[in-house]
């Protein structure tokens, strides 16, 4: 389903989201109009959940994929900032998979051929991939333990099967989900971060996500974020370089 939001909200959806607690220093101050207070999006992730929230969902619904080309704003210090790689607004090809436990592995699978996919068109052929599993020692992971397994599980089930090769790197910070980074090589042998295919356990949780099963019951869906080019002003730049302008 393709999506268009907008580019400011109510703090509260900020607030909701967690995003003012844990990414505020990337924001840009707050607006007030009307005697509320508004601010620009450094996510597309909190709308396409308000879209999902707008009604019930049954599992014969699911999977549901939402994708926008999403302008985000995030505040860069000035000496941070950088030709088209950093910069203070730029688009991402942005979509959210809303499903099933059930349906997670197929999701994952089709999304790694879809990337590798669009990587290979562009005339990137050697791509390294990085897997983030949560370390088995430390408790301090947002979420129910049961579904990071499974994500982790998947992650590796898939490309597995495959016959993908990649590293693990092993997090241990509290703030971190299961995923896969795609990053690309250029003409130089540079690696590139682009693509990402990242599970969510945070918003589903905070939003109060669910969805009724074949049994009735209301279930939290799993939802995972992914994004092939990244920021498209990032990825032409990498193009450029690439290629050496010459396209
Ligand atoms: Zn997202």
């Amino acid at each position: 389903r393709l999506l268009y939001t907008p580019h400011i909200a109510l703090r509260d959806l900020w607030k909701t989201s967690g995003h003012l607690d844990f990414y505020a220093e990337n924001m840009f101050p707050p607006m007030e109009l009307e005697e509320r207070s508004y601010q620009l999006k450094p996510m597309n992730c909190p709308f396409h959940v308000m879209i999902y929230k707008d009604s019930v969902h049954s599992y014969r619904e699911l999977p549901i994929r939402y994708w926008e080309f999403g302008t985000v704003y995030r505040y860069e210090k000035k000496w941070e900032l950088g030709g088209l790689t950093r910069v203070r607004g730029f688009t991402q090809d942005d979509a959210h998979i809303v499903c099933t436990p059930e349906q997670i592995k197929d999701e994952i699978s089709s999304t790694v051929d879809f990337v590798m996919d669009v990587l290979k068109t562009f005339g990137f052929n050697d791509v390294k991939i990085f897997i983030s599993l949560s370390d088995p020692k430390s408790n301090k992971y947002v979420g129910d333990k049961s579904m990071w397994q499974l994500a982790e599980k998947t992650i590796q089930e898939v490309l597995d099967e495959k016959w993908i090769a990649y590293e693990k790197e092993e997090w241990e910070a509290a703030f971190y989900w299961p995923k896969i980074d795609f990053k690309i090589k250029d003409s130089l042998g540079r690696l590139w971060q682009c693509s990402t295919v990242q599970f969510d356990f945070n918003l589903p949780e905070r939003f109060n996500m669910t969805y009724v099963d074949k049994t009735g019951e209301e279930k939290q869906p799993l939802m995972v974020h992914r994004a092939i080019f990244g920021s498209f002003e990032r990825f032409i730049w990498i193009l450029i370089e690439h290629f050496a302008g010459t396209f």
